[in-house]
């Protein structure tokens, strides 16, 4: 895989996180990287989640890029041994204690200290 531009830019209009799936907000700093493998891609994430994927050194282990899979099923087990809790992969809404994923993501995000970065644009 070839790092054909990465960038962080400011989102004119709203775009889905690649890792999380969740919504950059127009106004909202994110970062964006076009890679080439066979075609070109283009990779829009949050700066939280591409901080955190860094920060755990999530992408060593991934030679041709984390994937929105892997980003998730990763968020999940930092989560529960964050919380000293067995992760049962069958864990499902609906269940008792069941916790979403955004949430889980957010728990990590802070427990791991970085910082909100989503910056609006003041107009
Ligand atoms: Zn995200």
């Amino acid at each position: 895989m070839t790092i054909i531009s990465d960038k962080i830019v400011k989102a004119k209009k709203q775009h889905k996180c690649y890792f999380c799936t969740g919504i950059i907000e127009a106004g909202e700093k994110y970062k964006h990287q076009v890679n080439k493998q066979d075609d070109l891609f283009v990779f829009k994430t949050h700066i939280n989640c591409n901080e955190l994927a860094e920060k755990l050194k999530w992408y060593e282990d991934c030679w041709e890029g984390l994937s929105d899979d892997s980003f998730q099923e990763s968020v999940r087990n930092e989560y529960h041994t964050v919380k000293g809790i067995p992760y049962n992969a069958s864990f499902r809404k609906g269940d008792k204690d069941y916790v979403p994923f955004k949430d889980q993501l957010q728990f990590i995000i802070n427990h791991h200290l970085i910082e909100k970065n989503n910056e609006k644009v003041v107009r």
